[in-house]
């Protein structure tokens, strides 16, 4: 016996038809590449994609194939998003700031037909273009302009595409297991690995991920996602966005802390989102002008650890809630968001302040558990370590192209982090395991003597790093970079971690640096500093 109930396929086209049918006048507003703003709406950007589907499909591009992106969070971009996978083929959003090879890796690997750029991106395409061995059509994000025209043979141009696109183009009937979407993991080590999202698991994560002690967006927010849509599908906020009817604020390429404070001002965004480095940004911007950022209710931080300084710095400077959050490109990428549950209501600031530090509990949908070096499940005590793996509905099963499956041999996922969770289900992140300092028999958490050294104020940007040691194996080095115009000595930050945790977890040295290596996402890349820096204690002798 079956239920009766109607049954309808889980597809990214019910979104944005949602959008259209029910917040079509909601506004979307994007920072343009070529500089100014425009402003649209959900029921113009359905109406749009719905065109550029019609007008892929007449280039000859099918269902299934992969089109590409290399492009700033934008209007274009997001119609792009729903155009290529409610149409029924796979949006491929790429990593501008990958090197070259692994840009030509990437595109051939996918097998992409097609590539939308922003313009910013156009002058690399000459160069990389007969690498690209599937690529068809290279479309301009935009309206055509000579100069590009010339950079690049048979460039097409967005807006006149658009123009022959269909308004009457109805979307196709998708299977909601169908792919929507591909993201390649960074690829520090080996090469980058791609992850396939179908329609199903993004619905089911964009829902799932929304709840109130999720994101929780609502059609009263005005949402800025600064974490950029090549990275995991800005966290599905564009899905999230159009299912609950949201006004969007799309940054472009201005990620600064100077431009986020003008955007946040000026289009009144209540809910912001992005890695903690975009934030510290911000933070130093407002410390020097004095904004004040009175919109601001929310921001949701994830990617890498969330320094405590930075929790306290929002929540009292701001009244901003700041809500961490942990996940990867193989997890959609929420795995868990930290909100506190009933029984937490009754304690003092300063302890619903302690459990918001951590990464949270998983929303329904997933489930986590830690395992020791053998593979023996652990406790979930707050307190015994272990390596974190985790299964469910929108978590990967096996890499693009890839034959054997990602998950252990009885169906779950190991992350590379390491954590503990407590009876609550409270993740907290003690490293990735390439990161953490064995020193001696002992683990030393890097995220936790990083977030120590960012609660000095003479301390703009920490990382620590595993260094080698003739006598423990690994030692603890800090990298700092100062705050402007502070000038704090070595020994004054090693003394800041005395009684905040034992004295043979404090770092043997600090090494001042002007900036630390960050990634293509925004994180610090501790591989390079541990390159330039790891074996900067034994040449010391
Ligand atoms: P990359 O490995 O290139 O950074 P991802 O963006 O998929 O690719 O990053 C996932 C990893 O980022 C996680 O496995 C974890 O190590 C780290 N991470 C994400 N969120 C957090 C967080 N809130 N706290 C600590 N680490 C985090």
């Amino acid at each position: 016996m079956l239920g009766s109930m109607m049954h309808k396929q889980l597809t990214i086209s019910s979104l944005i038809e949602h959008a259209a049918r029910y917040h079509a006048k909601t506004e979307v507003v994007s920072v343009e590449t070529a500089g100014g703003m425009s402003r649209t709406n959900w029921g113009n950007i359905e109406r749009n994609s719905r065109k550029l589907a019609s007008a892929l499909g007449k280039m000859g591009v099918e269902q299934g194939d992969r089109c590409a992106t290399i492009a700033w969070n934008n209007t274009r971009h997001l119609e792009v998003y729903f155009a290529v996978a409610a149409g029924g083929m796979i949006c491929h959003t790429i990593n501008p700031r990958l090197h070259p090879e692994q840009l030509i890796y990437i595109i051939n690997h996918a097998e992409d037909q097609v590539l939308f750029l922003d313009k910013t991106f156009l002058p690399a395409i000459p160069k990389l273009r007969e690498h690209l061995k599937t690529v068809k059509a290279i479309i301009l994000m935009g309206p055509r302009d000579a100069e590009s025209a010339a950079m690049v043979d048979g460039l097409l141009f967005y807006d006149e595409l658009l123009e022959d696109g269909d308004d009457d183009f109805a979307w196709p009937e998708i299977e909601e297991t169908a792919p929507a979407s591909l993201c390649y993991t960074s690829g520090t080590t080996g090469n980058p690995k791609g992850v396939l999202f179908s329609h199903r698991s993004s619905v089911l994560h964009a829902i799932s991920g929304n709840q109130p002690d999720g994101m929780a967006l609502s059609a009263r927010d005005t949402v800025l996602p600064v974490v950029p849509m090549f990275h995991i599908s800005a966290w599905s906020v564009p899905y999230i966005a159009a299912a609950v009817g949201s006004k969007l604020v799309l940054p472009g390429p201005g990620l600064d802390g100077e431009s986020l404070v003008k955007l946040i001002e000026s289009e009144e965004v209540s809910i912001a989102l992005g890695v903690p480095t975009i934030w510290m940004g911000l933070l130093a911007e407002t410390e020097k002008t004095g904004a004040k950022i009175p919109s601001l209710k929310r921001t949701v931080v994830g990617g890498s650890a969330v320094p405590p300084s930075m929790i306290a710095a929002f929540r009292d400077k701001f009244g901003v809630d700041l809500v961490h959050a942990w996940g990867m490109t193989e997890t959609s990428p929420l795995g868990t968001l930290n909100q506190l549950l009933q029984k937490h209501q009754s304690l003092s600031v300063e302890e619903q302040a302690e459990i918001r530090l951590g990464q949270g509990r998983p929303p329904w949908g997933v489930e986590l558990r830690i395992l020791d070096a053998g593979g023996a499940v652990l406790p979930h005590d707050g307190e015994t370590q272990g390596d974190l793996q985790i299964r469910g509905h929108w978590i990967i099963d096996t890499y693009f192209k890839a034959e054997a499956s990602a998950l252990t041999a009885d169906g779950w996922f190991d992350t590379g982090d390491v954590g503990t969770i407590d009876q609550d289900g409270y993740l907290i992140i003690r490293d990735r395991s390439k990161d953490i300092i064995k020193s001696g028999g002992e683990w030393i958490s890097t995220v936790e003597l990083e977030g120590i050294a960012m609660g000095h104020e003479g301390v703009a940007m920490a990382a620590a790093i595993a260094a080698v040691h003739e006598k423990w194996a690994e030692r603890p080095l800090l990298i700092v970079v100062k705050a402007e115009g502070a000038d704090p000595s070595a020994e004054e930050l090693l003394a800041f971690y005395d009684g905040k945790v034992a004295s043979w977890q404090v770092p043997d040295m600090v090494i001042f640096v002007d900036e630390l290596p960050l990634g293509a996402t925004g994180k610090v890349q501790k591989n390079k500093l541990r390159e330039a820096y790891g074996n900067t204690l034994i040449e010391k002798g």
